[in-house]
């Protein structure tokens, strides 16, 4: 599982439960707002239902014994007459359901009546005006009565719902909190379990590799970018392994093949310091002998400097134009002059092959593949080295009968310190030279190419830039001439 992944989850799922929590305490809110402004309607009805029965009565109070209207007070009874309209008017604007309206109209209807009775009965006997007010009075007080009634019960109606909302909100507060406490507590516990302890045995694998316990690997464990992580400090801990096995193996065989020619140059100074007759015959064994182990301390040592040198990126050519068929007699002639076994062949087309080269490291190519080929191949076998052309390249190809290299070990040919199984039985070497030459080969602008059968010999073949004023148009192949 991806730490990204279920980072993002539990956050989306923190954000819903925190946005469930906010529109329920919106919905919570408004619903409070309209519950207290419906409960201060109905007290408001029954405080205006309230002032109209009193209006009601002071009328009434201020009527004389025959209930008619007094002369002296004609100013308050306007007065209540204009309260009892503003209180109507007051009543109507406050109501909120139409079952109140109804009511209200019940009660103005009422008072009305008993309103007109008062003016009928300005000129009838007590009895009379008595028997015409009264029932209209209590009908409007009644109607008033059943609205003040409502109003209550509105009231109280609102409250249970009010309670009723309150109990939800309460349940709803602590089921949020608890799945925040919840999902909190998880995700703590998630991240402890599957997050940071692998982060802390891997950091403890790092610390302990750093402290020279090179053997020890991070756990792969936990989210993909740790595991990861975990893959990557393990590749990287092998590769460091490795790279220091083939140090100590670079070593031991650098050790192995510095003795032979040492020991060889121990025995032919012992021999010539030794103070006994030589005969000439044998000293010029010797001395042959000593020439060549110290070309071939040189060239170990060569090799070795220049991997360095390829390795610190300090590798420089001094380019000039050079026949590349000078270079190849050049060296061929070292080696049939040092009293070569093989039959060193050389093949050069009649016409220059110009480069633009480094001659030495050319040469230095050439050395090394032309004593690979006399290494691994039988004395009295041939090795050919033919130089030729292919359109706007050189071609420089050493080609033995030897013991040949199998197809697997073809691909790691120029790894340095790479050995095939059957060459290191059969010469010393470090495994430096072909990946010394493929770095020259490449700084020229070439490349090296390799066919090889096992038991059957080995071809290299150097293919470098010809220099711009030797290139000739496309020829498939040069002419060549054997020289022996
Ligand atoms: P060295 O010869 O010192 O071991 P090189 O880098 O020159 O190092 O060669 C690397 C390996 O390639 C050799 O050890 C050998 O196994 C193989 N090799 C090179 N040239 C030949 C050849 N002509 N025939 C067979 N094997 C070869």
């Amino acid at each position: 599982m991806s730490l990204r992944r279920i980072m993002t989850a539990a956050i989306a799922m923190l954000a819903a439960l925190a946005l469930a929590g906010a529109a329920a305490l919106i919905i919570l809110t408004t619903y409070l707002h309209r519950t207290t402004a419906s409960m201060g309607s109905s007290v408001e009805g029954v405080r205006l239902a309230e002032a109209l029965q009193v209006d009601l009565l002071s009328l009434y109070r201020l009527s004389d014994s025959l209930l008619r209207i007094p002369s002296d007070s004609p100013r308050s009874f306007a007065a209540i007459e204009s309260n009892l309209r503003v209180h109507l008017t007051e009543a109507r604007a406050n109501a909120w359901s139409p079952q109140e309206l109804a009511l209200i109209d019940e009660a103005e209807r009422t008072i009305a009546n008993y309103l007109s009775a008062r003016e009928r009965v300005a000129n009838l006997s007590t009895e009379q005006a008595a028997r015409e007010l009264v029932p209209p009075l209590e009908a409007a007080l009644a109607a008033l009565d059943q609205l003040v009634t409502f109003n209550v019960n509105e009231a109280r109606t609102v409250q249970l719902q009010a309670d009723r909302w309150d109990q939800i909100a309460n349940i709803g507060g602590i089921c949020v909190a608890a799945l925040l406490v919840l999902g909190g507590g998880v995700l703590l516990w998630w991240l402890r379990r599957f997050v940071f302890r692998p982060l802390l045995d891997m950091s403890r694998a790092m610390r302990r590799f750093g402290a020279g316990r090179k053997r020890t690997r991070a756990p792969v464990a936990g989210p993909v970018e740790l595991r990861d992580m975990a893959r990557t400090f393990n590749d990287m801990a092998n590769s460091l392994a490795r790279q220091q096995e083939e140090q100590l193996t670079f070593l031991a065989g650098v050790a192995h093949d510095l003795r032979n020619p040492l020991s060889a140059l121990k025995m032919s100074a012992a021999l010539v310091t030794s103070g006994r007759p030589i005969p000439e015959e044998r000293m010029q064994k010797t001395m042959a002998l000593v020439r060549r182990q110290v070309a071939r301390l040189d060239r170990m040592v060569g090799d070795l400097l220049d991997a360095t040198r390829i390795e610190a990126g300090r590798f420089e050519l001094s380019l000039e134009e050079r026949d590349a068929r000078e270079l190849a007699t050049a060296v061929v002639e070292l080696y049939q002059a040092g009293g070569s076994s093989h039959d060193l062949r050389l093949q050069l087309p009649e016409e220059p092959v110009l480069l633009c080269c480094d001659a030495t490291r050319v040469e230095q190519v050439l050395h090394n593949l032309v004593s690979n080929a006399l290494k691994y191949s039988q004395g009295g076998s041939s090795v050919d080295v033919i130089v030729g052309y292919e359109s706007e390249e050189a071609v420089l190809s050493v080609v033995d009968r030897g013991i040949g290299i199998s197809s697997e070990e073809l691909r790691m040919l120029f790894t340095p310190f790479r050995r095939t199984g059957p060459a290191r039985e059969k010469a010393p070497g470090v495994g430096l030279g072909l990946s010394v030459a493929r770095r020259i080969v490449e700084a020229h602008g070439g490349r090296i190419e390799v066919e090889s059968r096992p038991g059957v010999g080995s071809t290299f073949r150097v293919r470098l830039p010809r220099a711009r004023s030797a290139a000739q148009p496309a020829v498939a192949s040069s002419p060549a001439e054997t020289v022996h």
